[in-house]
């Protein structure tokens, strides 16, 4: 059913007045988000609304890497956050291939988000009792994928990534390159339209954290790519860095 409404919608976007202007993979359009606010979530015991986000106005095209730079708490989880639909700003719209998911329902927006967007962690986020395998697979458990073709696709994003050979290790028989690795692998499991990385090479030595971003870089050929880091050599992979300073963008590096 989301396909029919992203189809819908992104052949809406399509039509003749629209047509010098291809469809953004990813919009965002005066996006504001205050945590604690309705739609936000506090901490235990926390009174104060944080506005973390404040008129935030972002457009990603299809092939595009995009840096997110700031200082911490400049709101650049934030912005992937909203992206990924893991929360709904408190204003604005958050496009996704011109569908806009901020008045979808919780269970659309995940589904949309299972489908179309790959999520990449800092601290990797694999399940450590699950194979390298299984866990790039996990994604594929959810979109209802069959267990063949689960195990087949696996193990040839593992190859792509270098990890042919640790398909059956455990996250705790990889090192953190590797971890990383394998999470890239899963979040290109669904073959997703959009994927988010937030810090990304903050666990890893520079040797290792280049590999992985050689590897992200890749990734961005075909797809729309936004890369949250502090990291100056991270940042230097992004077709476009956007700066971030309290929640507002400061400069876009067209
Ligand atoms: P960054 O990723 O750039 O470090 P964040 O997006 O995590 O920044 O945070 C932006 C602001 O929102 C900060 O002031 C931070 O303290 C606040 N914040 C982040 N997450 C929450 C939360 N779950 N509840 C309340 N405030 C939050
Ligand atoms: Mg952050």
């Amino acid at each position: 059913m989301i396909h029919r409404i992203l189809g819908t919608l992104a052949s809406a976007a399509s039509q003749p007045s629209d047509e010098r202007q291809p469809t953004p993979a990813v919009r965002l359009d005066g996006v504001t988000h205050e945590y604690g606010a309705t739609g936000g979530r506090l901490r235990a015991g926390e009174q104060r609304t944080v506005t973390a986000l404040r008129d935030v106005s972002i457009d990603v095209q299809p092939g595009e890497t995009i840096g997110l730079e700031g200082p911490s708490g400049s709101g650049k989880s934030t912005i992937l956050h909203a992206v990924a639909g893991l929360l709904v700003p408190t204003s604005g719209s958050v496009e996704l291939i011109g569908t806009d998911l901020t008045p979808l329902s919780t269970r659309k927006r995940t589904h949309v988000r299972r489908q179309h967007v790959g999520i990449v962690f800092q601290h990797f986020h694999l399940l450590p009792s699950l194979s390298a395998r299984a866990n790039v697979a996990l994604p594929l458990v959810q979109t209802g994928v069959p267990k063949r073709a689960r195990r087949k696709r696996a193990t040839e994003l593992l190859t792509q990534v270098g990890l042919g050979d640790r398909t059956t290790h455990l996250p705790s028989e990889l090192s953190g390159g590797e971890r990383q690795r394998v999470a890239i692998a899963r979040a290109l499991a669904t073959d997703p339209t959009v994927v988010i990385a937030d810090e990304p090479t903050g666990e890893l030595d520079t040797a290792t954290g280049n590999a992985v971003l050689d590897l992200l870089t890749d990734v961005g050929r075909e797809r729309a790519v936004l890369l949250a880091s502090h990291d100056e050599s991270t940042l230097a992979v992004a077709d476009r860095v956007i700066t971030l300073r309290d929640g507002q963008v400061v400069a876009d590096g067209h």
